[in-house]
């Protein structure tokens, strides 16, 4: 156990954990409550009921872990019954965003009552409001971001010159390292979607402002990948308190139960991959949102079936409305053509145990953070296929700057060549193409493991982080 552990006699210190409701937001704040529960912290984590069922393997890895169960506010954008992006995907974030902003007054009333209030409140970037929240409760803030340094560096520019760059079809980065330059349309999507007329927009405008305010930055990200946008935050804000203690997927309980998929259903996938060579299967997934269109998932099909690659793809399903359009429908024939040599997964596929079993080489993915985690701690090389969100700008760091994965498509609409696709695929899995890369995704991967380890860089923030919070409640500091 690490030395931040609370001195014998010392009571450990409550904390306020308050995730964003999308799979990719909430799993690596609950790993980072895993390793906060190890460090015997008390801890209340605020949800909604149609969201507990994402934190029942941490609540019985660690039965101490309260829940402060709060009805979800309505929105008149979100169907009744909507509590979490993946059931809506991207688009799903504004209304979600806003309605939980009212939660405001029952967690307060939480508070106050509380016979041991937390000392310290730890929400995700998509919550900047709970920095008045904090405010008011008189806790110091830290704001989780499940993305990297670069994104939250972009995203901070956006946010505090919205006018100009809403103005603009190419913005310039002209203060952050590396001076990037992005086109507007792949600009995170937060900040496309922007509508000033729009007082609810406002809400979740200033709540992104106020996220520089806070107290501290955790991030799920580490040095080898963000030291420069590291240092930049850190100057920005004039503080050391910025904790880079990823790869998250690292210190997780367990990444069998991540989401909690049915093991035994895919018993077959891993005694195949257990037949496959090093390094040869391409694992094809796009987070838990995207839904591919039909002539998508036609051009995939046939990029993977000429590639002559072995592969696993994870299909993600649509209502039966968007599957009668084709959203997410594997054409006809296709799973019988490639027997032997491709699986296709519908649902939800247990992927960072599936990216860690060294048959899997490469990945195409769509760039979500979570999922570059997780390929970097694996040392895969990642083709990328930057959709929306923050993609483009995860794609850029990946491709340009670390060189560890091969740009392959474009954009949430577009519907690759299948003939191109195919040979990028082919090329990457099966020849000898692509070794710059895969040396250097397999240094990120060394790197990556060498941080979590006693010593490295990552537990070292993890463990400062740890300080402060036993630092605060020694002192009671109020911000
Ligand atoms: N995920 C998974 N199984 C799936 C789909 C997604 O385990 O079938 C996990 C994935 O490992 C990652 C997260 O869900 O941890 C997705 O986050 P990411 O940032 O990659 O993409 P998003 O879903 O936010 O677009």
């Amino acid at each position: 156990m690490s030395a931040s552990t609370a001195t014998a006699g010392e009571k450990p210190p409550h904390i306020l954990v308050f995730p964003y409701p999308a799979q990719g937001h909430t799993l690596p704040l609950l790993d980072v409550t895993h390793q906060l529960a190890c460090r015997n912290f008390t801890i209340t984590i605020i949800t909604t009921p149609k969201n507990l069922p994402t934190l029942s393997p941490l609540l019985s890895t660690h039965p101490q872990i309260q829940t402060l169960t709060l009805n979800f506010p309505s929105h008149h954008l979100l169907p009744a019954g909507v509590e979490n992006v993946k059931e809506l995907g991207n688009a799903g974030n504004f209304p979600i965003m806003v309605a939980l902003s009212k939660l405001y007054d029952p967690i307060i009333q939480w508070f106050r009552s509380h016979s041991n209030p937390p000392v310290a409140l730890i929400s995700d970037s998509f919550l900047g409001w709970t920095m008045h929240l904090a405010n008011d409760m008189q806790i110091p803030r830290f704001v989780f971001w499940c993305t990297g340094a670069f994104l939250a560096s972009v995203l901070d520019h956006c946010w505090n010159h919205l006018e100009t760059v809403k103005s603009l079809d190419v913005v310039d980065f002209v203060d952050l390292p590396r001076t990037p330059s992005f086109k507007a349309e792949h600009l995170p999507s937060v900040i496309q979607l922007y509508r000033d007329s729009d007082p609810d927009w406002r809400i979740v405008q200033e709540g992104m402002v106020a996220n520089s305010l806070s107290y501290g930055y955790i991030f799920n990200s580490f040095d080898a990948v963000d030291s420069e946008y590291f240092g930049f935050l850190k100057r920005k804000m004039g503080h050391e308190r910025v904790y880079g203690v990823g790869p998250l997927c690292l210190l997780g309980p367990d990444h069998s139960s991540r989401g909690n998929p049915d093991l035994n259903s895919i018993a077959h996938v891993f005694d195949w991959l257990n037949g496959c060579p090093d390094g040869s299967v391409l694992y094809v997934s796009f987070g838990s949102q995207k839904l591919m269109s039909k002539r998508q998932m036609e051009a995939l099909a046939s990029g993977l079936e000429k590639s002559m690659a072995r592969f696993i793809w994870v299909v993600k399903t649509g209502t039966t409305q968007q599957m009668g359009n084709g959203y997410g429908v594997v054409p006809d024939g296709f799973e019988e053509r490639v027997a032997g040599r491709g699986i296709v997964m519908r649902g939800w596929a247990p992927q960072a145990m599936l990216l860690s079993h060294r048959a899997i080489g490469g990945f195409l993915s769509h760039c979500g953070w979570n999922s570059v985690q997780e390929a970097i701690a694996n040392g895969v090389l990642i083709l990328a296929w930057p959709m929306e969100a923050d993609q483009f700008v995860n794609e850029r760091l990946l491709v340009d700057y670390l060189g560890v994965a091969v740009r392959v498509c474009m954009g949430a609409d577009s519907v690759p060549d299948s003939e191109e696709l195919g040979k990028v695929i082919g090329e990457s899995m099966n020849g000898v193409v692509r070794e710059q890369e895969k040396m250097r995704a397999k240094e990120l991967k060394s790197k990556a493991i060498e941080g979590v380890k006693n010593g490295g860089k990552s537990l070292g923030d993890l463990d400062a982080l740890v300080n402060e919070i036993m630092q605060i409640r020694r002192q009671k500091r109020l911000i």
